[in-house]
């Protein structure tokens, strides 16, 4: 059996299925890697562990009632600091039939100072931070114009880099500007609502996004404030294996912050390997948001498709129409000052401000076997698109695995097993490109790589690599002769690079059995919890 184009992010994932198969259920790391290690693997195991890739999703079988296609998005109204810190948000929050959920009254109950993420404490005391600003044409939240007038999913922006002073100007003058226009308008055509601003159709504008606090330094007192939320909001918090990676994955588990005017917008899309994410409106103005719960992104996926622009790498901007003739429901509110908004894992969302305002955003996650199996098959999803997944799963799946103590809040019995599965056929997978090169003489070098240091990506098709990367023999040198920094590959792209097999070196930074006995630690405790539920 001759296997091509496999890196370690490549495995099927369909867990429920695996988990009727008993012959897996209790097998020892030891068995898995002598089923691996065969020229004719045993073939139950390997039908049940070989990958394949699925190029699309299933779509979902549905279409969601006329009754069913905007439903209302519940608001919790938080009135004290037990019930934020209640057990009872969190259920609710993390309910699958919840994709979208606004929290109000929270930071008030936790004596919260939001005031640390107004655009005044940002030009007092970083005026030069850097700020990304995208220029983008305003329009109404419902569908998405080109400049004849046509509709399109696809939007475009240009993105320079600014300051936050500089934005901050900015800011202020379009505030005051469309204030003092619509205030004159309201003499003269004695309509229109206090308070409420209408969009000037195409104008253009600038949003300010990125903005990153992630320097401890700078942002100490804001990482405070948000770490006075409930275990599973904030942005640190040793059950929340996002935040326990041990280096900074920016805007993931690290804090960013938006600069809004009216109408800047933040096209569609899911948030990372389907994290939860955590967003708060500072204010003053509100922001609106267009939410879908995750099964229905395979037909959103397929009709960005069929309107010419990437689901995962594109920018686009569903038409309202569209998706309720598809039967796609939408979950559309408005995120007033002080709200805020906990996006359940992979609800698909569109955001567009309704005023001047700053939001602050993170994720979390996966908090529980359902995010988790979402974050696996989106990870597949991702490697065959050839977009890069920001969590190393792999390598996140063994520090679960290892720190289950610290994580017992969320490992459920489930969790655990879905865990187990994923690093099975990821030992399996090792064993078997290990055999193959070994076969094939490659020079493998042991080269042991410690736990929390940032995961190795492909140079070129930017896969995590776990365990196994390709480098080169003899290193680049630069016009000075020195030698450039080591690139690391895929046994693919290296492939494509250069076929020649005494050009590279097989990096190994783990023994499969130091790696087979983590799960092994983690069968006998699946084991042990069994009995005691059984009993
Ligand atoms: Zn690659």
């Amino acid at each position: 059996m001759v296997e091509n184009n496999i890196a370690a992010g490549d495995f099927k994932v369909a867990f429920p299925e695996l988990i009727q198969r008993h012959v897996l259920e209790h097998a020892s790391s030891a068995e898995i890697l002598s089923f691996a290690n065969d020229d004719e693997p045993y073939p139950e195991i390997s039908a049940t562990l070989e990958c394949k890739l699925r190029s699309i999703a299933p779509l979902p079988k549905f279409k969601a009632e006329k009754s069913e296609l905007f439903p209302t998005t519940p608001v919790i109204n938080v009135q004290s600091r037990a019930e934020a810190l209640s057990q009872k948000l969190y259920d609710f929050c993390l309910n699958k039939q919840n994709p979208v959920t606004i929290i109000r009254g929270l930071s008030q109950v936790l004596g919260m100072n939001l005031s640390l993420f107004t655009t005044k404490w940002l030009v007092d005391q970083v005026p030069k931070h850097p700020c990304e600003v995208r220029k983008q044409f305003a329009q109404a939240p419902e569908f998405n114009l080109d400049e004849w007038g046509r509709n399109q999913w696809e939007t475009h922006s240009t993105k320079q880099r600014s300051t936050v002073q500089t934005y901050a100007k900015y800011q202020v003058q379009s505030f005051v500007e469309t204030r003092d226009f619509q205030l004159r308008k309201r003499k003269f055509d004695d309509a229109g609502l206090e308070g409420e601003y209408v969009i000037g159709m195409n104008k253009q504008i600038k949003f300010g996004t990125n903005v990153d606090l992630s320097e401890p330094k700078l942002f100490g007192d804001h990482l405070d404030e948000i770490n006075k939320l409930p275990w599973w909001l904030r942005l640190n918090d040793r059950r929340n294996p996002l935040s326990q990676v041990g280096y900074p994955i920016l805007g993931m588990n690290t804090l960013q912050l938006y600069m809004k005017v009216l109408g800047s917008r933040t096209p569609g899309h899911q948030e990372n390997l389907n994290m939860c994410a955590v967003n708060i409106n500072i204010g003053p103005g509100d922001t609106e948001w267009f939410c879908t719960p995750p099964e229905y992104w395979a037909v959103i996926q397929k009709m960005c498709r069929d309107n010419n622009v990437n689901y995962l790498s594109g920018s686009w901007w569903p038409n309202l129409k569209e998706l309720e003739d598809a039967g796609i429901p939408v979950l559309r509110c408005t995120q007033k000052p002080g709200d805020l908004i906990f996006l359940n894992a992979g609800t698909v969302h569109w955001v567009q401000s309704t005023g001047w305002c700053n939001n602050v955003a993170w994720n979390v996650g996966p908090l529980n076997a359902d995010h988790f199996k979402q974050a696996i098959e989106r990870y597949q999803f991702n490697f065959g698109e050839g977009y890069q997944s920001l969590i190393p799963m792999a390598q996140l799946t063994w520090l679960m695995a290892r720190e289950r103590e610290n994580f017992s809040a969320i490992l459920s019995h489930d969790f655990k097993i879905f865990l187990k599965l994923c690093m099975q056929r990821i030992l399996w997978r090792l064993q078997r490109q290990l055999y193959k090169y070994k076969k094939l003489e490659y020079r493998i070098v042991y080269q042991p790589e410690f736990d929390k240091t940032p995961p190795n990506y492909c140079e070129k098709c930017d896969c995590e690599l776990f365990c196994i990367l390709f480098v080169k023999a003899v290193p680049d040198f630069d016009d000075n002769g020195k030698p450039l920094p080591l690139e690391t590959f895929c046994e693919k792209c290296a492939h494509n690079v250069c076929t020649v097999r005494q050009n590279w070196i097989v990096l190994q930074q783990h023994t499969l059995e130091d790696l087979g006995q983590v799960i092994d630690e983690l069968v006998a405790d699946t084991i042990v919890k069994k009995e005691n539920v059984d009993d």
